[in-house]
């Protein structure tokens, strides 16, 4: 799988593990790293951000396509795969690389998120989610085990452990620590459970909500039990962005420098960049596919919507510059696309939506790129004074105030100029 490497840089997790993070960077002024994650279908460049092919297919994209937006870890739903195609499927064809002709790497949850947010009669015991199924109502019940069971049948090359999720903006402080608690009793049966870490590597899940005391105590349980990647969960659930930066500040000061960090479910791309600042490596979110299917172009300068009247003769491409196939000129093997063509599609035929979510992966792909890149040239404040002065157009009165506060707990003063 990977070159020789010096043995010194080289983490060997005691328990099993099917990846090696090697760390490359790190920024002298914040706590962002760059590092390359070797994972069991190839090695990924971290920060980066994952898309998200909820049926095992990213709306509107080709498996080659989101190759082509230079994708190598795309999500997948362990829910909507286990009821369709169903285990027994899975099994026969031997995991979702071969059902959907993807040779890189997947990332699953763990079916329990999809679960409480889909199905509102839910309910979480000590066994289980117990649910209604929404095929026939017939009552059913996800444990850790099964959900470890229905991934090692995917064959993810990164699984998810069941958590409890609950939401950040919940009054109720005790059911929030139960969820914590609970979460990390999950855990143990889900490593206890997992029949295949020479080949799948599972993630914990920190919870605790906003309460910083919680997500601490939770780290420190987490971390103990030694997993070879760590997510931060429970977040973007219409928290205040402040007390999101404060989360994933706490978390991030608490983990092992020499293993991956994914904050679940980010994908606007300030708060990505914000949250790398933070010393977190991995995201994911629908939004960019989502919203492309709204007539939403997500650029450098923000989000525009092409089915505004005033795109109808803008002859231009989506982002002038970019070098994704919906942009690129034909003449430089790409599609050409104009704004105008989008704007003439997108409320009609699927062809606006699909187009713009190459644009929109391609556009969060690149981004991370030139965030690494910046990282490990030890520029990335720079880059992120840069990032902000373009996304707003050089009016500083309209940063948003959690991205100045949380960068300024990092050493970056986007105020001023540097
Ligand atoms: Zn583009």
């Amino acid at each position: 799988m990977s070159a020789v490497e010096d043995e010194d840089d080289m983490v060997l997790s005691p328990s099993p593990s099917a990846l090696k993070f090697d760390l490359v960077a790190r920024c002298s002024t914040t706590k962002a790293r760059a590092a390359t994650l070797r994972l069991p279908h190839g090695p990924v460049q971290l920060p980066m951000f994952m898309p998200v092919a909820t049926q095992a297919s990213l709306k509107g994209l080709t498996p080659k396509q989101l190759e082509e937006t230079s994708c190598r870890l795309c999500l997948n739903n362990t829910y909507h795969l286990g009821l369709k195609p169903g285990q027994k499927t899975l099994d026969a064809i031997g995991g979702a690389h071969k059902l959907q002709s993807w040779p890189h790497n997947i990332l699953t949850d763990s079916g329990g998120f999809q679960m409480v947010s889909l199905l509102k009669l839910s309910q979480v015991t000590e066994e289980g989610v117990r649910f209604l199924s929404p095929h026939d109502g017939t009552p059913m019940l996800l444990t850790p085990e099964h959900s470890i069971s229905l991934q090692n049948s995917i064959g993810s090359d990164i699984i998810m452990q069941l958590d409890d999720v609950i939401a950040t903006t919940s009054p109720d402080h005790e059911r929030i620590k139960e969820a914590m608690l609970r979460s990390v009793r999950w855990l143990d049966r889900c490593i206890a459970a997992h029949e295949k870490p020479e080949s799948q590597n599972l993630f914990c899940i920190i919870q605790g909500g906003l309460d910083l005391e919680l997500r601490k105590e939770c780290c420190r349980a987490m971390v103990a039990r030694d997993t070879p990647g760590i997510a931060i969960g429970g977040l973007s659930g219409g928290e205040a962005k402040a007390e999101f930066c404060k989360v994933v500040d706490i978390c991030t000061s608490l983990l092992p420098e020499k293993k991956p960090r994914y904050v679940m479910g980010v994908g606007y791309p300030e708060d990505i960049l914000v949250s790398v600042a933070l010393g977190a490596d991995m995201f994911d979110c629908v939004w960019p596919t989502r919203t492309a299917r709204f007539g939403n172009a997500v650029t450098s300068t923000g989000t525009s919507n092409l089915r505004h009247a005033a795109y109808a003769y803008d002859f231009r491409p989506v982002e002038e510059g970019c070098q994704c196939a919906c942009c690129r000129p034909q003449s430089e093997g790409g599609l050409g696309v104009t704004r105008a063509y989008i704007h003439h599609v997108a409320a009609k035929e699927t062809a606006g939506a699909h187009l713009l979510s190459i644009h929109n992966v391609h556009f969060l792909l690149e981004l991370m790129r030139r965030a690494r890149e910046a990282i490990v040239e030890d520029r990335y404040p720079a880059f992120l004074v840069d990032y902000f002065d373009k996304l707003y157009g050089g009016e500083k009165d309209k940063y948003p105030q959690w991205a100045v506060d949380a960068l300024k707990g990092v050493g970056i003063d986007l105020m001023s100029n540097l």
